[in-house]
């Protein structure tokens, strides 16, 4: 199977809960949640809406489809979306305390330009501590404030704005958002301008070093 359409291929089966542990995380009756097969941090997940009555494999192939949806729908999809990936964050917040000893950020949202078919919703820790966070489009793709990462609650605050703005936004056009992905590095934490990725990565790993002491001696303080 192409990694292409893997995505969608999990999310028609009728029973994924037979889909091997090394994949699926957990599964609910509306999503599923599976690992990341290329994590570009330390917790990485997907979460993609089953292939259920009355939504269609089409209208579900990214952001940009299932806004095309009737209004209702398309928010319902995302607030299962949103249950879904409230409980991965529960499990992933447990897992930093057990083994790391702190807790630090999770962002949820969606790619607007993806490279897989079928609607898919990151849930990823801020660390980007990872060996397979290898180029500046990676990096800049999960940037939570470049303007690419397209935040989950952003998305479903478009749905309370009036008509016009929800179609401007909800347009996610291809040519304007890969520009961002070529903008210059800068740590997303300090904002300091980065040569380049090794010294980005290097960077990145001594900000969440940096934060893991801070928070360890908070809790200790306690
Ligand atoms: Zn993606
Ligand atoms: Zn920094």
């Amino acid at each position: 199977m192409s990694n292409l359409t893997i995505l969608r291929s999990y999310a028609r089966m009728t029973k994924p809960e037979n889909l091997p542990p090394a994949i699926l995380f957990n599964c609910s009756e509306t999503c599923l949640t599976v690992f990341d097969a290329f994590p570009k941090a330390i917790f990485h997940f997907l979460v993609l809406p089953r292939v259920r009555p009355p939504l269609s494999v089409s209208e579900l192939t990214d952001l940009r489809s299932l806004l095309k949806c009737e209004r209702k729908t398309a928010r319902a999809v995302l607030q299962d979306l949103n249950d879904e990936a409230d409980s991965v964050k529960k499990m992933i917040q447990e897992e930093m305390l057990n083994r790391y000893g702190f807790q630090w950020q999770i962002w949820v949202g969606f790619h607007p330009a993806p490279s897989m078919e079928h609607l898919h919703l990151h849930v990823i820790s801020s660390d980007l501590c990872s060996p397979k966070l290898k180029t500046k489009k990676h990096y800049n793709s999960f940037h939570p404030k470049l303007g690419f990462f397209q935040h989950l609650s952003d998305v479903l605050s478009w749905f309370d704005a009036d008509q016009s703005y929800f179609e401007m936004m909800s347009q996610l056009r291809k040519i304007d958002y890969e520009p961002l992905l070529k903008e210059d590095l800068a740590c997303w934490k300090c904002g300091r301008a980065m040569r380049n990725m090794p010294t980005l990565k290097e960077h990145l790993q001594e900000e969440w070093d940096g934060e893991g002491r801070k928070e360890k001696a908070r809790i200790a303080r306690k």
